[in-house]
């Protein structure tokens, strides 16, 4: 590719990311933005002086480099938060992730000794099959578990019963599994340092959207050019290459040619946007992209503490909230006022279904009643309340988008000068970090280096994971697989009886060549434990059966006894490994 010029679609992290690394290559971007603002699902909005997230955005990342530029751009501005965020349940708050002595007292012993019981019997008895989400956790956590911590939640997020949501997602999100890793992270201390990571964010003094303008002035200061309210309407292209793009600036329609194209708008907009049109089976693969969308509901509360979390999960299912943000324990300057708080209920929907379509005043109603039936103070309190809606804010893993994104993804290969990036771009569950990541390597390859995009963040939708994984000191897995291996109890006890067997022979006959039984009065005494025994060769042979007999017996507890405590041991680092990958599991939502 050419590195003259560039065009890129969408001022989210992916976008400007793009635009920053332009800038380091001295090539001034052409950044086109359809909304207001900077940002994307990252932004900040506004009302009234105070600020809120379109769900909050915690900025952690595995990526050295993403966090140099991240403290490049903010400096003291990016405040380092600790985190609390708890489980709402039955009126009660659960920790995160959950810690037994709190969940014996949250949920009383009869109910816990009903889920230690559930959990024994998917142990003992699991479900044959695990083809559902539900079957997988069942089968792992136990039944009484499960509706307790997971189902609501999760069909909640996803609008579809656990039945319907497939096994290998459950699997993708909750790692840690891994034996290996489990004990590896036992042994070496992985764990603690993953967990100490966790407990520990970054975030703007202002929240994310601050971020995303520091950026905007980067790249028009170092020469591109950021512009917002411009809606690409129309990709246009010619023999494999994209030739111009059209938008429209809210006044008119504008055309732009470039070398290097390169886009962070949903990849199944884009597919309709291309001109001439793409063959129509592309087209279909394009139409059946699913997203989820996210709808918050702020309430501006007239009390100055309502709970300390930054959020919290809500899993009872007598309210539809999902999750609820508390702005000023992100960060004190999101709120004007600290006798105030704002609050973010949040609703995950569908475009266009009911919930999505509900007039901004019912919404605000549904909402306070929401927060009164959870005890966090009647309606009356809220003096104020703001809407917004967010289309395309998780892209649907079903089962067929796999097919679908790859039918895309080949299509797109046809053009010599076009990347696809960022999380909608990509169809893919990418974080900020992961966004910023392939606009920064779709701007490197514009000048002349080669990254496949597609391999950020493959595999690892949660950065957490991926943390987990890569910190623990790597060790052969040939050396654990060995040190953990089960001992076979008869082999053991076979090698350990003829071991004794053949020393106790040994001896005798060794001391009746050195001139009799004189010579060791010790090996005599052997006599009143092994009846028959002398010192002479007959006496060496009865000597060898009693020492084989005594040394198999003894070989044989001692493996047994190994392998019981290594079983027990491995089973409860790798449910401590359980417990802290579930960790991660609400949190990506
Ligand atoms: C509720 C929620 C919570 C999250 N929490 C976190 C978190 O804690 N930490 C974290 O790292 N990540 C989090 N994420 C993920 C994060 O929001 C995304 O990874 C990130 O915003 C993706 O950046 P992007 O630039 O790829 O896409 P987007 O943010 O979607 O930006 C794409 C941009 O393209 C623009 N655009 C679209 N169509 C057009 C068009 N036709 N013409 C011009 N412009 C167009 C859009 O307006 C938008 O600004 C969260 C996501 C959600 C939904």
């Amino acid at each position: 590719m050419d590195k003259k010029s560039a065009v890129i679609i969408g001022a989210g992290p992916a976008g400007l990311a793009a635009g920053y690394e332009f800038i380091k290559q001295g090539i001034g971007p052409l950044v086109l933005e359809r909304s207001g603002t900077v940002g994307g699902i990252s932004r900040t909005e506004s009302y009234k002086g105070f600020h809120f997230d379109i769900g909050g955005h915690r900025f952690f990342s595995k990526n050295d480099d993403i966090n140099r530029i991240w403290q490049e751009m903010l400096g003291s501005d990016f405040l380092q938060v600790s985190r609390l965020s708890r489980i709402y349940y039955q009126n009660k708050f659960f920790n995160y992730p959950l810690r037994p002595a709190n969940a014996l007292f949250n949920l009383g012993p009869v109910e816990s000794l009903l889920i230690l019981l559930s959990y024994c019997r998917a142990r003992f008895a699991p479900q044959p099959e695990e083809s559902s989400f539900e079957q997988w956790i069942i089968n792992r956590f136990g039944e009484r578990l499960y509706r307790t911590f997971f189902k609501t939640y999760t069909e909640k997020v996803w609008g579809i019963s656990c039945k319907e949501i497939k096994a290998d997602w459950a699997a993708q999100r909750i790692k840690g599994l891994s034996l290996l890793v489990a004990v590896s992270n036992a042994l070496f201390g992985g764990g603690q340092q993953a967990k100490s990571l966790v407990e520990q964010f970054n975030y703007p003094k202002y929240g994310p959207g601050m971020m995303w303008q520091r950026f905007k002035d980067h790249i028009n200061a170092g020469g591109g050019k950021v512009m917002l309210n411009c809606e690409v309407s129309s990709v246009r292209h010619d023999n494999g290459r994209i030739s111009k793009i059209v938008y429209f600036n809210g006044k008119e329609v504008q055309e732009v040619s470039a070398e290097n194209f390169i886009s962070s708008m949903p990849i199944s907009s884009l597919i309709k946007l291309l001109k001439p049109q793409p063959p129509a089976e592309v087209l279909q693969s394009a139409e059946q992209l699913a997203y989820r969308a996210f709808i918050i509901v702020v309430l501006i509360v007239d009390k100055a503490v309502l709970f300390p979390d930054q959020w919290l999960y809500v899993h009872s299912p007598k309210v539809q909230v999902g999750r609820i943000q508390n702005f000023k324990n992100w960060s004190r300057f999101m709120v004007p006022d600290q006798s105030r708080t704002s609050i973010g209920m949040e609703y995950f929907c569908n475009e266009n279904d009911p919930t999505w379509n509900m007039p901004d005043h019912e919404l605000i109603e549904f909402a306070q009643r929401e927060m009164a039936e959870m005890g966090f103070g009647p309606a009356s309190q809220v003096i104020d309340s703001y809407v917004v809606r967010q289309s395309y804010a998780y892209p649907v893993y079903d089962s067929t988008y796999e097919k679908n994104l790859q039918n895309i993804r080949n299509y797109l290969y046809s053009f010599k000068n076009l990347q696809t990036i960022g999380r909608s771009g990509m169809h893919r569950y990418n974080n900020m970090d992961h966004s910023m990541q392939t606009g920064i390597l779709a701007a490197k390859n514009c000048c002349g280096e080669r990254h496949d995009l597609w391999t950020v963040n493959e595999e690892k939708s949660y950065l957490e994971e991926d943390r987990t994984v890569r910190e623990i000191p790597t060790v052969p897995e040939k050396v654990l697989i060995k040190a953990f291996a089960r001992m076979d109890k008869f082999a053991f006890a076979t090698a350990f009886g003829a071991i004794c067997g053949l020393l106790v022979f040994s001896a005798t006959m060794w001391i009746i060549s050195r001139g009799g039984d004189v010579l060791n009065s010790h090996l005599r005494l052997l006599a009143q434990y092994f009846i028959g025994y002398t010192v002479t060769v007959k006496g060496a042979f009865i000597a060898f059966g009693y020492s084989f007999f005594w040394g198999f017996l003894f070989g044989w507890l001692f493996a047994y006894l190994r392998n019981l405590f290594l079983a027990i041991y491995i089973y409860r680092i790798k449910r401590k490994a359980e417990l802290l990958s579930l960790k991660d599991f609400f949190d990506n939502f």
